[in-house]
């Protein structure tokens, strides 16, 4: 499976409009500390599967090579976003799966276009996208959330945002899953004083720990984690990052070329 990282930022997105903290003003400075809408990109057997699909720039992406289906996390706009221009487009339709959510997202549903949305999917119950099975798991959020469990036969990763914390039975599902790769929301600082969709750095960490993966990424990343990490740096343990946009697995681990 190759896996990347096509955005780790929150809503606002860094740098983010009207605001001069360090990490805004030096993401405007350095474009590679720049974060676009938290989405990803898997490649499996030659097809392109997007997670999500909030980057403004998607038709374009879509169009050096047309994904072969989009797994929506939930129907906030900084995760579908980017379909409202793709889908008065051309071309075959493209499978859209994501959470039974009878709202979605403004009219998407109704004027789908190119889109072909699929039936809500069920927690726990997997689905084949030619080689890749899908398992989506449910998550916290203000939204009906769906994680992703993929295996392509060689990797085990699972994509966890937004959420904050992880339902029981998810918990205990990824427990007996053993994914090699977990991504997970980290939206807040440590200081943060109440989250309520996301997670902390902190409740991440705890959550990585309690299951324990060979390697794990956060994502979802808002600005003022970027100015704490530059302030009073998090001790991360080496198995874990704060993924970048654009890293890809394959980067780990790998020097920082602006710090
Ligand atoms: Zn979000
Ligand atoms: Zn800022
Ligand atoms: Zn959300």
């Amino acid at each position: 499976m190759e896996f990347r990282f096509t955005g780790t930022g929150d809503s606002a997105q860094v740098p983010r409009f009207g605001c001069d903290c360090v990490a805004c003003n030096r993401a405007r400075v350095f474009t590679s500390l720049q974060r676009g809408p938290c989405s990803a990109e898997v490649h499996v057997d030659g097809k392109r599967y997007l997670l999500d699909a909030g980057r403004m720039d998607l038709a374009h992406s879509c169009e050096i090579q047309r994904p072969a289906a989009f797994l929506i996390t939930h129907y906030h706009a900084d995760h579908v976003q980017g379909l409202f221009h793709l889908r008065w487009g051309g071309g075959e339709p493209i499978p859209v799966y994501g959470p039974k959510d009878a709202q979605g997202c403004a009219d998407l549903y109704r004027n789908a276009g190119v889109l072909d949305f699929q039936p809500g999917l069920k927690p726990f119950k997997p689905i084949k996208l030619e080689s890749l099975t899908v398992t989506p798991v449910p998550l916290y959020h203000s939204k009906p959330t769906l994680g992703y469990c993929l295996d392509d036969g060689g990797t085990r990763l699972a994509y966890l945002t937004d959420t904050l914390g992880l339902p029981r039975e998810t918990e205990r599902f990824l427990r007996d899953w053993r994914p090699d790769v977990v991504v997970l929301d980290a939206c807040h600082p440590a200081s943060y004083a109440a989250p309520r969709n996301h997670n902390t750095i902190t409740q991440a960490l705890d959550i990585i720990t309690r299951l324990d993966p060979p390697r794990a990424y956060l994502t979802h990343i808002g600005h003022d984690l970027d100015v704490e990490c530059r302030t009073q740096a998090p001790v991360l343990p080496p198995k874990v990052r704060i993924a970048r946009d654009g890293e890809s697995l394959e980067d780990w681990p790998r020097l920082d070329a602006v710090g």
